[in-house]
């Protein structure tokens, strides 16, 4: 995994597997940045929990204010 910003060869921070997909964290030194690497098809199904879950908590967020 190559830094998007400055081309170099990034470390790897971390690494984790949820859904049977891989997501592997990488951090740049040079830039002070991280960036998450979702490797394997799955993720559009990341993308799609997600947003139902921001959605689910705006609902509920709403239901608190009114
Ligand atoms: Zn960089």
């Amino acid at each position: 995994m190559r830094c998007p910003d400055c081309g170099q060869e990034m470390d790897l921070a971390d690494k984790s597997t949820f859904t049977g997909s891989e997501v592997r964290d990488y951090y740049c030194k040079p830039c002070k940045k991280s960036v998450v690497d979702h490797g394997g098809p799955a993720l559009w199904q990341i993308l799609s929990d997600a947003r139902e879950e921001a959605e689910s908590a705006r609902a509920a967020e709403e239901k608190k204010t009114k």
